[in-house]
């Protein structure tokens, strides 16, 4: 295709007088990956479609919520009807109440929830009801996995927080950091050895059960249980957050997939259908010890808002049709080995490393394997953006970082599955004119 950009330029221009960057979220602003922003207008099912009316193959998926694709016929119904009956009340509704039931009789390691209105909200809240109830102050936390920006989790986050290469942000205050213990992704001796060292301190270890927020590094064999193991020894609580995965990876999310029982249980995107959303949650003997049952204050206007709550529950319904994950996962994998195909013909076989869980991967431009942070700092950035920005002019939308994963929704043909594969053997093919380039000039 041939992508204009004028109006989005304009737009853009409009933008950055007003907003900090032109964004609301730093990754949008494509400072990894140079260049302006398409501005986006709308989209539906796949496809994305920006002020200058090109339209592309979506695989950001509003990084992670859309998983039935854009604007969904059901979902778009439920918040309509939703709508008409008001869209916030500051009082408990039936709405709350049956996600609520949804979540749980998906994910069985929780018997109470409570709904906030972001990711980082859940996760914030999870970290201190973590700690309110064990009565003790540190937290572990994995490189390269991101939990939000509250300030004791932006210490060596992901995501924006490492495209930008800021590891822990100015504005954290040193005392808050130092209850953040970092250790490396996959690596069960450094959270022995921090446990031992912090003997009697550690409220909890907070993980991504399938990191996503370095691109897709999945766990390694054993390494959940590792940690159950080690937090049981330890007497600290296992945290996963699943903000992604969190019926992303199969319906009750990676604790279901890899058979590992967290503590407490981060949850956001996909469960809002769209609409802003997150929860957390776990066993009674832990959810008491909130406010108004317990001690932990934790609250919100818009908690568990009325068109959110409808936008999720409607989704969470549609995730169960016969054969849903089965598909997407069947999908997924034609796309991997796609692009595994593509990397090859371009001549990137063992410099390239695709990574994948269910319906969610990245294409790491580095050799394999990829099983840390210390193995994603080695990708070659400048690569990425070649890939990136050559996939754009093909229609293709990526993550405007190499950071972040890819997301697969059910709304994905075949054909767009073919579409992005033929666009990724000329894609790969720039980005290994500019590795070989770095290796003569290194
Ligand atoms: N945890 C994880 C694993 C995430 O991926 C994210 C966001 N990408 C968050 C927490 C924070 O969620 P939010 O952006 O909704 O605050």
């Amino acid at each position: 295709m041939v992508r204009r950009t004028e109006k989005s330029q304009a737009a853009f221009e409009r933008a950055r007088k007003v907003l900090v960057g032109g964004v609301n979220s730093p990754v949008r602003a494509f400072t990894a990956v140079g260049g302006t922003p398409p501005v986006i207008v709308k989209a539906k099912g796949s496809t994305i479609t920006d002020v200058d009316d090109n339209t592309y193959i979506d695989y950001v998926g509003s990084y992670g919520p859309a998983i039935l694709g854009h604007a969904s016929e059901e979902v778009v119904a439920a918040i309509n009807k939703a709508a008409q009956r008001g869209t916030t009340f500051g009082a408990p509704t039936e709405a709350e109440v049956r996600l609520a039931e949804a979540i749980i009789a998906a994910m069985p390691s929780l018997e109470k929830v409570r709904f906030v209105s972001s990711g980082t909200e859940a996760a914030m809240s999870a970290v201190r009801l973590g700690r309110g109830a064990t009565g003790r102050s540190k937290v572990i936390k994995c490189a390269g996995c991101y939990h939000g920006h509250a300030d004791g989790m932006l210490v060596s986050a992901g995501s924006g927080a490492a495209t930008l290469g800021v590891p822990s942000s100015p504005g954290v205050p040193d005392g808050t950091a130092a209850d953040t213990i970092t250790v490396p992704y996959n690596n069960l001796a450094a959270v022995q050895q921090a446990m031992r060292d912090n003997d009697g301190q550690v409220a909890a270890m907070i993980v991504e059960p399938v990191a996503a927020n370095m691109g897709v590094v999945p766990p390694a064999e054993g390494y959940l249980l590792g940690l159950r193991n080690l937090c049981d020894t330890h007497g600290a609580l296992l945290i996963f957050d699943e903000v992604i995965t969190g019926f992303r990876v199969s319906p009750g999310g990676a604790q279901q997939l890899y058979g590992v029982r967290p503590d407490l249980t981060v949850l956001g995107k996909i469960i809002g259908g769209g609409l802003p959303v997150g929860a957390f949650g776990g066993p009674e003997r832990l959810m008491k010890h909130l406010a108004p049952e317990g001690g932990v204050y934790q609250a919100g206007t818009l908690s568990g808002n009325p068109l959110a709550m409808a936008a999720g529950l409607a989704t969470l319904q549609a995730l169960l049709a016969e054969g849903f994950y089965e598909s997407l996962e069947q999908l997924s994998a034609t796309l991997a080995d796609g692009l595994a195909a593509a990397a090859r013909q371009a001549g990137l076989g063992g410099e390239v490393c695709i990574n994948r869980v269910g319906s969610i991967l990245s294409c790491f431009f580095t050799t394999p394997p990829v099983t840390n942070y210390q193995d994603v700092s080695n990708c070659d950035a400048k690569a990425y953006a070649a890939f990136f920005g050559s996939m754009l002019d093909a229609g293709v939308y990526l993550a405007p970082s190499p950071f972040e994963a890819m997301f697969v929704s059910s709304a994905h043909s075949e054909g767009d599955i073919a579409v992005t594969v033929e666009a990724a053997t000329a894609a790969f093919a720039q980005a290994s004119k500019l590795m070989l380039k770095g290796a003569v000039d290194r």
